[in-house]
């Protein structure tokens, strides 16, 4: 009986995965691997908030394997080594996985396919499983890649998708071969009170909802802070409880402005990968530098601080900052204000509010992150780099009635609409409702003079 071992990196589900539907081929017997990784501990990608939600989607994929005769085997340390490892105990001779991305992720593929071809086995790595249009399939004619997001959407968005694949039915999986015990959610340490829940069958549940009564309202009700109306899909996204093949398909299918909205937000994850798999290096370095001299966690040290506990004085700054905190989440608006806040108002390295969301969100990830931050920062594609979001006028647009600062921000939470985004305005005694809520750590105008001569735009 030939036997293949498929390793799950950020693709924890059994729906719509072609590793491991081509490794069942001809009725194999199918190792279904897991390796905590030693190089993503080290690298401090391995925190509280994703490896409570990693447990979840453990347990559950677990779960949904013995529902079909199989088993999950997981494994810690080296993950070239333990693959190397299992393939021998368990006498595979071919091993599958999806392909990534990141610098580390090619780094272990070059790895992995040199140390099991020397052993004699042959090694898959498999394409639109983590995407639904894989990197360097759709480039500009000049480049290996996309650098500005438009065009890149409109060849995205002819490109005809594969179909999704359904659940095998029975798996396999050879005698002998031992496994560490399931990490569980309730021994993680440090973790965010309102943590989602991980797992493909709830990452199923909420697409379901969300298709069945939120996509349709995405195009107006995305950017409503207060409102809370975005699919929050990004955690099952980023583990891969769910395919995105399969989401981008499911959406398309209501052709109306919401769900065509939503599509189009599906596909700037696939062009940041596209870049970071073309450009591997600007996960840490500017990809179109401006030359800055950013202030640093040395010489900004109070600023940072106040910025990750969420008391800059400026109130959706610091609402969005809490809610990282409690949720391991943060609406995408509050991403941007957040990062304009801290990189433009601030002046402080990207990189340092980089590592802060790295350190918190659920979704962490490293291309959406990383390049995220460059496009706010104004070192990566956004193609009006020195814009700077204003958090007063930001919030009194997407946040009107102040629902989104009063749920967490609690000191500002007796101050009436019209005065809750500027609250230094407040006299007598309206100023003492809002209690020991700060001052604003600069003036919008200084810090916005600051970011001008910076960048040498006075
Ligand atoms: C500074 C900053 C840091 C960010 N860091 C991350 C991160 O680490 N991980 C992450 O998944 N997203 C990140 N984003 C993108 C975006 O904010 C989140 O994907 C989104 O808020 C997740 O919520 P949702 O699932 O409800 O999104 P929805 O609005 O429902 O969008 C659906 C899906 O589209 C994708 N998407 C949406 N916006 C973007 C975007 N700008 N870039 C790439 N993909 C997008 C996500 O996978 C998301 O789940 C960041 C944005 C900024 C500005």
């Amino acid at each position: 009986m030939y036997v293949s071992v498929v390793l799950f990196t950020a693709d924890l589900r059994l729906h719509d995965h072609p590793p491991l539907r081509a490794a069942l081929q001809g009725g194999r017997q199918v190792v279904p691997l897991f390796v905590h990784d030693r190089g993503v501990a080290d690298a401090g990608f391995a925190v509280p908030n994703r490896m409570a939600f990693l447990a979840d989607c453990l347990r559950d994929l677990d779960d949904e394997l013995r529902g079909r005769g199989g088993r999950l085997v997981v494994r810690s340390g080296d993950v070239v080594e333990e693959v190397c490892k299992v393939a021998a105990e368990a006498d595979a001779d071919e091993v599958h996985l999806a392909a990534d991305v990141s610098a580390y992720a090619q780094r272990r593929e070059r790895r992995l396919r040199r140390a099991l071809e020397a052993e004699g086995r042959r090694v898959h790595f498999h394409d639109t499983v983590t995407t639904a249009v894989a990197p360097g399939t759709v480039t500009p004619a000049s480049s290996d890649h996309f650098a500005v997001f438009t065009p890149y959407f409109r060849h995205w968005s002819t490109q005809r998708l594969r179909d999704a694949l359904g659940v095998p039915r029975t798996i396999r999986v050879p005698e002998g071969v031992g496994s560490e015990e399931l990490p569980s959610r309730a021994a993680v340490q440090g973790v965010s009170p309102g943590l989602a829940t991980g797992g493909e069958r709830e990452a199923r549940r909420r697409l379901a909802a969300w298709l069945r009564s939120g996509a349709d309202a995405y195009e107006e009700g995305r950017d409503d802070l207060g409102d809370d109306a975005t699919s929050r899909l990004s955690p099952h996204l980023h583990f891969g409880t769910l395919s995105p093949v399969e989401v981008v398909q499911r959406a398309g299918v209501a052709d109306n402005p919401g769900a065509r909205a939503f599509v189009r937000q599906l596909a700037w994850r696939d062009f940041h990968r596209q870049l970071l798999a073309a450009r591997p290096g600007a996960s840490t370095a500017d990809y179109r530098t401006k030359r800055d001299r950013w202030r640093s966690e040395r010489t900004a040290r109070a600023d940072i601080e106040a910025w990750r506990e969420g008391r800059t004085g400026y109130p959706v700054v610091d609402a969005a900052m809490r809610q990282l905190r409690h949720e391991g989440w943060m609406h995408n608006r509050g991403r941007l204000l957040t990062a304009s806040f801290l990189t433009k108002t601030l002046y402080v390295d990207w990189r340092v509010g980089a590592r802060h969301f790295l350190d918190l969100l659920v979704d962490g990830d490293v291309a959406n992150n990383q390049l995220n931050w460059q496009w706010v920062a104004g070192t990566g594609t956004d193609t009006r780099p020195n814009r700077v979001l204003n958090p007063v006028t930001q919030a009194k647009r997407y946040d009107p009635d102040g629902a989104y600062v009063r749920r967490w921000v609690p000191e500002l939470r007796d101050v009436r609409a019209g005065a809750i985004h500027e609250p230094w305005k407040l006299e007598g005694l309206e100023r003492a409702t809002a209690g020991d809520y700060p001052d604003p750590l600069i003036t919008l105008a200084d810090g916005l003079a600051r970011f001008r001569q910076a960048r040498g735009r006075e």
